[in-house]
């Protein structure tokens, strides 16, 4: 029988023998990041994830776009997490040395590093089928990292950006979906705006970190949305002992994803779709208030979609409060 990715690590890579206890981490496998205890003030964060090319992004795609959404969505897990980011690694293999292709994509990296003030501190250069694999390590205040196991009951389930984005630019630029041969453009080919607007979203995610350093005290728990709103709440839910109750009509969508596809499409996209890598968290009742303040401060557009609820299940509403039945499970990359 076919194991899946995650059925693969909990069999073969979170056992015993690898996943040991050590005094210095506090958390391993599970999370966005692993959390080791580095002084009295500080832990550190660490994460990693590789991005291979015709499967993360397109063959013949812009190296300088590739290198920064490379390191964008290793920054997201660094914000699921609260940390600010401090260094990073970079593993290359490359199919050949073309120097201007790794010019272009050294000054990707090296824009998006700058922004995030993210310091390259090393990697290693091997010579394959083309992939990036990132390491991110960031810097949290003892305690105070968000993690998927916090959620409690009555705690409102909030995104920030819109969803669906990710896959449906994924179509876009020709990349095929897990999403099957039904996942059609209403014109066959979104318009040039569309098209614009959706492939900026693709390859400039913007990893969440000011939103989440400012509103972590106000968090009770948070994951990067990067394999589709129903797996990566799913983890959430499964971490904190708990079930969802969402909203459809509330999950937000850009005005470019609506004119794209069908609304059915829409919601396929924003529950099944990924790579959309903006944050879900759980916010409770009486930090609400503090809790919004912050997040227009961060100028980030959030949504309330839902709220934490008793049992084990994530349930879809419509607006008439009827249950839609859900068509296939989350993302899962075997
Ligand atoms: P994310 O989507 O946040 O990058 P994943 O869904 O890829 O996380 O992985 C789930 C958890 O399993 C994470 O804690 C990750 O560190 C861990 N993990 C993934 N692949 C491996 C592996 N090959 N060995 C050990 N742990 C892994
Ligand atoms: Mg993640």
């Amino acid at each position: 029988m076919r194991l899946s990715e995650f059925e693969l690590i909990r069999k073969y890579f979170n056992t015993a023998n690898l996943a040991f206890e050590k005094n210095e981490v506090l958390l391993g496998i599970g999370d966005d990041a692993a959390l080791l205890n580095l002084t009295k003030e500080q832990e550190l964060a660490i994460s990693t994830d590789v991005l291979v090319e015709s499967v993360h992004f397109p063959a013949g795609a812009e190296p300088a776009k590739i290198a920064s959404r490379a390191l964008a969505v290793n920054l997201s897990d660094l914000a699921a997490m609260g940390a600010k980011p401090l260094c990073f690694t970079l593993g290359l293999v490359l199919a050949d040395a073309n120097e201007s292709w790794i010019n272009s994509f050294s000054r990707g990296l090296a824009k998006t590093a700058r922004q995030f003030n993210i310091a390259l501190v090393g990697g290693d250069v091997s010579k394959g089928p083309t992939t990036i694999a990132i390491q991110v390590q960031g810097l949290t205040r003892p305690g105070k990292a968000l993690r998927r196991d916090g959620a409690r009951l009555g705690d409102q389930v909030y995104v920030t950006g819109d969803l669906g984005d990710g896959a449906i630019a994924l179509a876009s630029l020709g990349i095929p979906t897990h999403l099957g041969d039904t996942f059609l453009f209403n014109e066959n080919q979104p318009s040039s705006a569309c098209s614009q607007y959706l492939e900026k979203a693709y390859y400039e995610p913007e990893p969440r970190i000011e939103f989440a350093r400012l509103c972590a005290e106000f968090i009770n728990s948070a994951i990067d949305v990067s394999d589709g709103l129903l797996g990566d709440l799913g983890h959430i839910c499964k971490s904190s002992g708990m079930g969802a109750r969402i909203n459809i009509e509330d999950i937000p969508f850009s005005d470019s994803a609506r004119c794209c596809v069908t609304s059915e499409n829409l919601l396929r996209a924003a529950l099944y779709g990924g790579d959309d890598y903006e944050l879900c968290v759980t916010v409770a009742e009486d930090k609400r208030e503090q809790f919004l303040l912050k997040a227009r401060e961060s100028r980030t557009k959030i949504t309330c979609i839902g709220e934490i609820v008793e049992g084990n299940t994530i349930s879809f509403l419509n607006t008439a409060g009827a249950e839609i039945p859900l068509e296939q499970s989350a993302y899962e990359h075997f």
